[in-house]
Order: C-alpha cells, then structure tokens, then sequence
C-alpha cells in the first residue's frame, strides 16, 4: 500500500555530491559523500531526520551517474527508519516518492494466501485443506 504522508522534519530538495577518499564520521546535511575507493556513497537521510544511509555501488546495490549532476539508481526508501522516506536521487535533486507501508505480519499471510490459490487453479483436481 503506498500513501503519502507529511514527513515531520523539514525535507531536502536538492543534495549536492562530495567526492571523498574515506567517508567523513560526521556528515553535513544535503551532501552526498561518494567514496569511489570503497564504491560507497552515504548521505544523511533527506528527510531530515539525521539517519545516516549508505548505499553500496555494485551491481547488487545502487548504481550511480555523475555527469556534474549525481543521480543514484535505484530509490531509496529508509523504511527500517522510524521516517520511512523513499526517494530518488536525480541530477541533484530529491525526488520524494509515497512512503510505502509495510503491513508487518500481514504481508506473509497474503502471500501464503494467494500461493495456495495460484494453486489450486492450477490444480484444481486437488483438494487443499
Ligand atoms: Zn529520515
């Protein structure tokens, strides 16, 4: 289910990049710190609310383009963060996207459901009990 929702803090809309050799402990709201040496970006999170998000560059993670603008693909949704932001990072700018809500316990208990409908169609000579 995906809702939009007023984030508390005072969200970004822009983020500028910051080419870095290690990343810096502190981190200085609307920057994004890009470590080419550890393919890592991190930023604190745009929403406002101070969490630090690091996204690994590799093919199993995000993937990032500079061509003087940063984009970062794909979103980021912080939704182990109490903020819940989900974003995109595109030519510096924040593009905010519906939180999306997990619905905790609900979501097996769907796709249990609907597994055991799918088969059932398929066969539907067979009783499910
Ligand atoms: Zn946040």
């Amino acid at each position: 289910m995906l809702v939009w929702e007023n984030y508390s803090h005072s969200p970004m809309n822009n983020i500028v990049p910051e080419f870095v050799e290690f990343l810096p402990t502190t981190l200085e709201e609307g920057k994004l710190y890009i470590s080419m040496k550890y393919c890592t970006a991190v930023h604190l999170c745009a929403c406002g609310c101070g969490k630090r998000v690091v996204t690994p560059l590799q093919p199993s993670g995000w993937s990032l383009s500079f061509d003087g603008l940063v984009t970062l693909r794909p979103s980021i949704g912080n939704f182990e963060y109490p903020c819940m932001s989900h974003y995109f990072i595109t030519n510096n700018e924040i593009q905010w996207l519906p939180k999306e809500i997990v619905m905790k316990g609900n979501k097996k208990k769907k796709t249990k459901k609907r597994k055991k409908l799918k088969f059932k169609r398929k066969f539907p000579f067979l009783s499910i009990g």
